[in-house]
């Protein structure tokens, strides 16, 4: 049993000595100190179904058995030397990246980072290094970072400080089906919302880009999923004005979307990098920027150096999560468990009218809620309503969205289907309540 401080004590020395800038969910939060695969424990020695997976990025299992004893087995034997000294691990995974790209696409070499901001920010500065333009082109709507040139990508104004010193960032309309910028449907829409990409370069920028960065769903503004064909008329559109097409895979890759190892390949694109973190580490802190090597080459123009990246621990407990990924079949499970999930989630919003929309690919689901289906206006409080009382029933689910009205569905890839069931079960027991 928990013998340690109590959530008072705990949320206490945390005000008095931490960056007040933290945020916690809940209105009570929540103190958890145990995990074992898709679930976890607080000091009460309640158990919790975990459908946010620490925010998409347990993806095998809180504690894997595996990974932990191949962790500790490391920590044990040499833990920090940095890339100034050869170590065996770092090269073992990059190799092993390289062969998860697909074949002929170049993707082969990787720069290890501690998380998905410098994954993206090496993603940004080699681009820019190698086409010698400045304009970068992002989404609404998208996530890419908390730092300096990552927060200017992202378009969220409430991830935006006001003295944010942007580098130069266009923003692009979002493929949100279910808020279509120009209020029409897919497919007689015509990939409109694509096609502005060409405008936005004609008439924002010089006319040459840098790159084009996109999520290949959008995570944090509430698994907002493109339209198929959507990524192949912008990437041929941003090519022509000379820029690359870096696709963000800190959510949505390592087999989350169940039929693609990859969330691009759902799109039938080949990126020119390729930016991981989460999911590659299963709690890691661990991201990634893997790219062809004429690009990858671009780093050599001045020293860039990363203490961390690359480091022995990261790198093993990387290389053991991909040995699960393989081992037990997990795509196959986000792909049969997030089907099942997304099957029995479109039931319930036949009978719950605050359910406007349900979206995703295998084990990245959003379900958007909203105050009334023609207008579609946020449901946000009850958003936060129905994860309060999720809570209690032992649920832990996710919000998302410029108006936190998306529920957030992203949990461990282990999960089965009785635990898909008591997650339906327990929205539909929540939002009947929420009715009364
Ligand atoms: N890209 C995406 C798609 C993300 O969701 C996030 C984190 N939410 C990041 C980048 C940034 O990753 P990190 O917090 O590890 O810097």
């Amino acid at each position: 049993a928990y013998d340690g401080p109590s959530k008072s004590e705990v949320l206490a020395v945390r005000q008095q000595y931490l960056t007040p800038g933290l945020i916690t969910y809940y209105r009570d939060p929540l103190l958890l100190v145990e995990g074992h695969m898709q679930y976890l424990w607080d000091e009460t020695g309640k158990r919790y179904l975990d459908a946010f997976a620490g925010i998409v990025t347990v993806s095998v299992g809180h504690c894997h058995p595996a990974i932990v004893k191949k962790v500790q087995e490391q920590v044990g034997k040499l833990q920090h030397v940095t890339t100034i000294y050869l170590h065996p691990t770092i090269g073992e995974f990059g190799k092993k990246l390289a062969e998860h790209f697909p074949k002929g696409s170049g993707l082969t070499q990787t720069y290890f980072t501690n998380s998905g901001s410098e994954a993206n920010e090496i993603a940004i500065l080699s681009a820019r290094e190698f086409t010698g333009n400045q304009e970068v082109i992002s989404l609404r709507n998208c996530y890419h970072g908390g730092t300096q040139a990552t927060m200017a990508l992202t378009a969220h104004s409430t991830w935006k400080f006001k003295t944010n010193p942007t580098i130069n960032v266009k923003n692009a309309l979002a493929p949100y089906c279910y808020r279509c910028p120009y209020g029409l449907e897919y497919p007689s829409c015509g990939l409109k919302c694509a096609k502005d990409v060409e405008n936005v370069i004609k008439y924002e920028t010089s006319g040459q880009v840098a790159a084009f960065i996109a999520e290949s769903i959008q995570g944090v503004g509430g698994a907002v999923t493109p339209p198929p064909g959507y990524f192949e008329i912008v990437y041929d559109i941003v090519r022509k004005a000379g820029g690359l097409c870096i696709a963000d895979e800190v959510q949505s890759g390592f087999g989350r979307t169940g039929d693609r190892f990859w969330g691009f390949e759902n799109y039938g694109v080949t990126p020119d990098m390729v930016t991981m973190a989460k999911g590659i580490g299963n709690g890691a802190p661990l991201g990634a920027c893997t790219t062809r090597p004429e690009i990858a080459a671009m780093m050599k123009n001045r020293i860039h150096f990363n203490t961390y990246g690359g480091n022995p621990i990261s790198m093993t407990q990387g290389l053991a999560t991909l040995e699960v990924i393989h081992n037990e079949n997990i795509q196959q499970n986000a792909k049969t468990i997030g089907d099942h999930l997304k099957h029995r989630l479109l039931e319930l919003q036949e009978r719950h009218p605050l359910i406007g929309d349900v979206r995703g690919m295998g084990l990245m689901i959003g379900v958007e809620l909203v105050r009334d289906r023609k207008s579609k206006e946020p449901a946000n409080t009850e958003a936060a309503d129905v994860m309060e009382k999720a809570k209690e029933r032992g649920l832990i689910i996710g919000k998302g969205g410029l108006f936190g009205n998306t529920l957030r569905i992203k949990p461990p890839m282990c999960l089965n289907k009785d635990d898909a069931d008591f997650l339906v079960d327990t929205l539909d027991e929540v939002l009947l309540e929420l009715k009364r």
